[in-house]
């Protein structure tokens, strides 16, 4: 099967190619670079199996797949905040022209949305049919109404031409790749954590999130990718251990015997109070289960962060 994978240079795009090639599929990994790395594709170039394009997911392309799995966008709140133009751009644009592709071929498409499109939940844990509660034009608009426009234009090709798609919502995920300068609160915490610096915790640090090892995530998409029954479905994806971001500094600091001390700083604009997955979809569907355990991943990530070339 010869698949596309948008915005695979990035953090999950990257573990998605490794994983499809390893199962013997054909990948065509496309990517600006804009926050993928070529570092995380390293191992796959050479690789008869793989193709990388360098190009923009937010202009049209033509090529024959089997499958297309579109992941290209920003996701950190630091990045999406820079770069809020490209992230509408590439998550309606790109979404639209990742759309064509998949329509021209029938072939299979999967939408990587998020978790943010239920903004600042008035509901928890999120179950998909839950409509959010966005702000349409607060900082992280550019990301939740872009996503949110993604999956009504899936929904729309699904309606009018019939395409077989499915959306996943992606909560929280971590992992090596992750980039130093990401921002977001696992490479952070990590990466002050092992320099023995303050652990930068946002408002009072009550606001829970549920973290989900990249592997475990992968293990989702490509069921996915290859389920009949998950043809048609809005799926979340991630793990259900809930917790403050005052815990994760603990878990962090007590992986790394670390003597950080914790410094307060302002709750960014409309950072969701609380966000948990609930899962049976994906559990009923794909026969699925976040296996890993938090600290288990914590632990490959600093030792990954160790490693790693600064
Ligand atoms: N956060 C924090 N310190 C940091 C980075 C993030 O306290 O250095 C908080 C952030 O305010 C949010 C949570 O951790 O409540 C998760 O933030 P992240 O940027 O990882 O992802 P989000 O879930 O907000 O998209």
């Amino acid at each position: 099967m010869k698949v596309l994978v948008t915005g695979g240079a990035g953090f999950i795009g990257s573990h998605l190619c490794d994983r499809l090639v390893s199962e013997g599929h054909d990948v065509v990994c496309l990517d600006n670079l804009c926050t993928g790395e070529l570092s995380n594709i390293a191992q796959l170039q050479g690789n008869p199996r793989f193709r990388f394009v360098l190009a923009d997911a937010a202009l049209p392309i033509t090529l024959e797949v089997d499958r297309v799995a579109h992941l290209a966008s920003p996701a950190s709140p630091v990045d999406y905040g820079r770069l809020a133009v490209e992230t509408m751009m590439v998550n309606s644009l790109g979404t639209y022209h990742a759309l064509e592709v998949a329509r021209k071929n029938k072939a299979r498409f999967l939408l990587a949305s998020t978790s943010e499109v239920y903004g600042d939940p008035l509901e928890s844990p999120q179950e998909e049919e839950y409509n959010g509660n966005v702000n349409p034009i607060g900082p992280r608009a550019c990301y939740d109404e872009a996503k949110r426009f993604a999956e009504a234009l899936t929904s729309s090709y699904q309606r009018i031409y019939g395409l077989h798609a499915v959306i996943l919502r992606i909560f929280n995920t971590f992992g090596p790749r992750m980039r130093r300068e990401d921002g977001r609160v696992v490479p952070n915490f990590i990466l002050q954590a092992i320099a023995g610096q303050p652990i930068t915790v946002y408002g009072d640090g009550t606001q829970t999130r549920s973290f989900c090892y990249v592997d475990d995530l992968v293990e989702g998409m490509y069921r996915a990718l290859h389920t009949d029954a998950a043809v048609g479905e809005v799926i979340n994806m991630g793990n259900d251990e809930e917790m403050t971001v005052l815990e994760l500094a603990d878990r962090v600091k007590e992986i790394t015997g670390s003597g950080s001390s914790i410094t307060y700083q302002p709750l960014p604009e409309d950072d969701p109070r609380k966000r948990r997955p609930r899962l049976e979809k994906a559990r009923a569907l794909l026969g699925w289960e976040p296996e890993v355990e938090l600290e288990d991943g914590l632990r490959r990530v600093v030792e990954w962060f160790q490693k790693a070339p600064a």
